[in-house]
């Protein structure tokens, strides 16, 4: 069977090249005799694997040296307990924007260690819209702002970024690398890597110097940052091999030209079908216009029976996982890095050719 077009919104597509490069080493990696999976994460050669992810990762997002690099599990989820664990504890307050299902589940977890001011929120409009963060009051008094950069769900993308006083932590599990930032802007930056850097089960968290160290001495060990800085993200052992196969996305991208290379192409993409749908009789997209994610793109016919005849029939002819998330309805398209642009033309294509039979 050939290989499908997959709009999967996470786990999600990698470069071909990426999965033959991993395939053609699986057995034996270099001159170690050895699969990546059979390595002890204390070797030299695995030592000098997570050293070349991290330098590469650095280079790509040009992390400033007062901020650390660290491979954890636990998924984003995780960080939305390990960030007030750590950082939640002088003023024990946070700002948060509500814009989804990602935001609902950190503002939880946050409650369990203080309180949480959620200055705005998109929830009346099934979270279609980022809210006016431009003439929000935000708090001084607050240990840090939490945002999502790009909301999977709904399909809504910050475009910049809100102006306060305090850290800014912000989840990038489905934008980040999609874009040149300016790191310094944040005080913590997570993301899970099946989105846009690679295999489930490694975490990426980007943290300033600073915000290191301050974790009461309840935290358990392994839910201190602190921990995982000291030991280069080896306190126990790592994801191995997720963190070797993110490291080949990350030399995909350098090859490609970096963050630069990559949003060129990423606003390409995203134009692409767009314009369609703006065009379009049949399909229309459900964000507000100025807040759309280039990542996950999400439209509706307007009519159930023809969202599921079109989801169908598109998965016949190989474009899978288009189904939007239970809590939206309609569908999702997820184009992000790895997504090639010639696939969403082909999806675009399809998409007329559906329109025009179901006039
Ligand atoms: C997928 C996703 C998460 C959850 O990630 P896990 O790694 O499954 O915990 C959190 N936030 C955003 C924005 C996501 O897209």
């Amino acid at each position: 069977m050939e290989r499908v077009i997959n709009f999967s919104a996470g786990p999600s597509v990698l470069p071909v090249s990426v999965l033959e490069q991993a395939s053609k080493e699986l057995v034996n990696f270099g001159n170690s005799g050895m699969s990546v999976m059979e390595m002890s994460h204390r070797s030299a050669v695995y030592q000098s694997i997570i050293d070349e992810t991290e330098a590469d990762a650095r280079k790509l997002l040009d992390i400033p040296d007062n901020y650390k690099v660290l491979f954890l599990q636990g998924g984003a989820s995780m960080q939305f307990a390990m960030v007030p664990m750590n950082l939640m504890v002088e003023k024990k307050k946070i700002d948060i924007i509500d814009t989804g299902a990602w935001t609902t589940k950190a503002i939880k977890e946050a409650k369990l260690f203080g309180e949480v001011n959620v200055l705005a929120s998109s929830k009346d409009k099934t979270y279609s819209y980022i809210p006016d963060y431009k003439n929000l009051t935000f708090n001084d008094d607050v240990d840090y702002f939490h945002m999502v950069s790009n909301n999977t769900i709904y399909g809504t993308e910050y475009k910049d970024l809100p102006k306060v006083n305090v850290p800014i932590v912000c989840d990038m599990s489905s934008n980040i690398m999609s874009k040149p930032i300016n790191v310094s802007d944040y005080g913590v930056i997570f993301a899970g890597a099946q989105k846009n850097l690679g295999p489930a089960g490694v975490t990426l968290v980007i943290i300033r110097e600073d915000l290191v160290g301050n974790a009461p001495a309840s935290v358990p060990t392994m839910l201190n940052y602190k921990t995982h800085v000291d030991k280069g993200s080896m306190f126990n052992t790592p994801p191995t091999y997720g963190i070797y196969v993110a490291g080949l996305v990350f030399k995909w991208l350098l090859g490609l030209g970096g963050l630069k290379a990559i949003d060129q192409i990423n606003e390409e993409k995203s134009k692409v079908l767009y314009d369609y749908l703006d065009n379009s009789d049949l399909f229309r997209g459900n964000v507000e216009k100025k807040d759309r994610s280039r990542m996950n793109i999400t439209f509706v016919t307007g009519d159930e029976e023809i969202d599921k005849k079109f989801i169908a029939q598109a998965a016949s002819a190989g474009f899978v996982n288009l189904k939007g998330h239970r809590s939206v309805g309609g569908m999702r398209a997820s184009i992000y890095n790895a997504m090639p642009l010639e696939s969403v033309k082909k999806l675009v294509e399809f998409m007329k050719n559906f329109e025009m039979a179901n006039k």
